[in-house]
């Protein structure tokens, strides 16, 4: 595959938010075509990084999309909670523009979250407000 032109894409999309400029295509790794896009939008929503819409935009216009054979580009590295997102999409390559200590190092601290939050990580329930988990509601139960 012609990474750069994936990559290119995937910083023009980064393009369209000067305050967070990440951007992210996944690519069918046979046919070339690139299947979704997505852009950084966390003043709207904190999950809404480049990584996460791309995966939904995926999945919302393609939802029997085979993940075997797609590659994820993004103009940054994957932060916690885009990486769990590209492993439960079950996308197995990822291209980065660059990395997040790179970032940190530019002075882009603020992306990383314990640095956001002073109190630290939440606290997590160890069960479900109904008492159980519903197993078929994972993502693995799309493959
Ligand atoms: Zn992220």
């Amino acid at each position: 595959m012609d990474h750069e032109r994936y990559m290119r894409r995937a910083v023009e999309i980064a393009r369209g938010n000067p305050d967070a400029r990440f951007g992210c295509v996944i690519a069918d790794g046979k046919s070339g075509e690139i299947l979704a896009e997505g852009l950084n939008d966390a003043e709207k929503s904190p999950i809404l990084h480049g990584e996460t819409a791309a995966v939904t935009d995926l999945f919302d216009g393609r939802p029997d999309a085979d993940p075997s054979d797609l590659v994820l580009y993004t103009t940054a590295e994957p932060c916690s909670m885009c990486s769990g997102a590209i492993l439960w999409s079950g996308i197995p390559r990822v291209v980065l523009g660059t990395r997040l200590e790179t970032l940190k190092g530019l002075g882009r601290w603020w992306i990383f979250p314990a640095k956001r939050s002073p109190g630290g990580p939440p606290s997590m329930a160890s069960r479900s407000p109904t008492g159980y988990w519903k197993r078929s509601a994972t993502p693995s139960s799309r493959r």
